[in-house]
C-alpha cells in the first residue's frame, strides 16, 4: 500500500508532494494548466471560468454560443415560412 499514492495525472506515476499531484503536476496545477478538482471549468478555449448551470460552458460562453445559434436559425426559418405560407 503506498503511503502518499501517486499523480493523479493521466499516465504519471510519480510520487505525490501536494494536491494529489507529483512536482511537475502540481506546478502546472499552480499555474492554472491542471484541472481543479473542487469545480468544473468552461470548457472554451483558454477560458478557465467556474461553468455555469447549463452546461459545459461559462455564462458567458454559454450567451455567446447561443446567441451565435439563435442568429444562424433565424434567416434559415423565415424564408422557410413564407414559403409554406403561399
Ligand atoms: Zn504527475
Ligand atoms: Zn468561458
Amino acid at each position: 500500500m503506498p503511503t502518499k499514492g501517486t499523480c493523479k495525472a493521466k499516465d504519471c506515476e510519480r510520487e505525490v508532494i501536494a494536491k494529489g499531484y507529483c512536482r511537475k503536476h502540481y506546478r502546472l496545477w499552480k499555474a492554472g494548466e491542471m484541472p481543479h478538482p473542487r469545480y468544473k471549468i468552461c470548457t472554451f478555449e483558454k477560458c478557465r471560468k467556474a461553468r455555469g448551470e447549463k452546461g459545459s460552458l461559462c455564462e458567458e460562453h454559454w450567451n455567446a454560443a447561443h446567441a451565435k445559434a439563435a442568429e444562424a436559425a433565424a434567416p434559415a426559418a423565415a424564408p422557410a415560412e413564407a414559403a409554406a405560407a403561399t
